[in-house]
């Protein structure tokens, strides 16, 4: 299977990092093969797209078999840029960006935060685990320096505005904003993705109200 990258909608993107972290699992529990009916049972995507999916990237599992569940991984791995390991750092080290830096989750997928960055004089030279807060001042000679290419934000959303003004966009090229404040999808050619965890529970309340009966 080559990894040909075809434009494709975030709603794809989605499930195939979805088919990933299954492959990842039944790669753990030994399984050289995955059949989608498999596949559709572990992540609940109907297999019928499951195949369309992998078909736009040249995966077209063995009839009887299924698919070759490493090769399968090393070509989503390419096709979501994650054969190599990324650096990020965070903007905001208050309880959020803690929590996000702690969280063992990002390391095993081949992310690693470099920096945190905050402007209270208190937390800066400190560390969260094995990551040193930085001074916001140095943001920019620091992701220049160590060629950072995601940023992730988690500041009060009333700073928001300001910090994205600022980043280096030569060099950032993805943003994960977990503030409030809603950013563009793209801005100075930086993807910028919005994660609003309060209003994630206002949809799940609608779902119970109105999806339950
Ligand atoms: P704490 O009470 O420990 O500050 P918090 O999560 O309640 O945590 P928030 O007010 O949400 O605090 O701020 C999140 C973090 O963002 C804090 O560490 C704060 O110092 C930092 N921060 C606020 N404004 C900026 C800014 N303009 N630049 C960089 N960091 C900032």
């Amino acid at each position: 299977m080559e990894a040909k990258t075809p434009k494709i909608s975030e709603t794809v993107i989605r499930r195939l990092t979805d088919y990933l972290r299954c492959l990842r699992h039944a790669q753990i529990q030994g399984k050289t093969y995955l059949k989608s009916t498999e596949l559709s049972q572990d992540c609940g995507h109907n297999p019928s797209i499951i195949r369309k999916d992998l078909a736009q990237f040249g995966a077209y599992g063995l009839k009887g078999t299924g698919y070759n569940t490493k090769e399968l991984i090393d070509n989503l791995n390419k096709i979501l840029g994650l054969t190599k390991p990324r650096e990020v750092v965070l903007i905001g080290a208050g309880n959020l960006g803690t929590a996000m830096i702690k969280y063992p989750g990002f390391r095993s997928v081949n992310f690693k935060f470099t920096a945190a960055f905050d402007n209270d004089e208190q937390k800066i030279g400190h560390f969260i685990d094995e990551t040193p807060i930085l001074d916001l001042k140095d943001l920019n000679s620091f992701i220049q320096k160590h060629l950072i290419e995601i940023v992730i934000l988690t500041v009060p959303a009333s700073q928001t505005l300001g910090i994205i003004e600022h980043l280096d966009n030569h060099y950032v090229k993805g943003v994960l904003n977990f503030t409030s404040e809603i950013l563009p999808s793209r801005k100075n050619d930086m993807f910028i993705h919005n994660i609003d965890l309060a209003k994630e529970l206002e949809v799940i309340s609608f779902c119970m109200k109105n999806c339950l009966s």
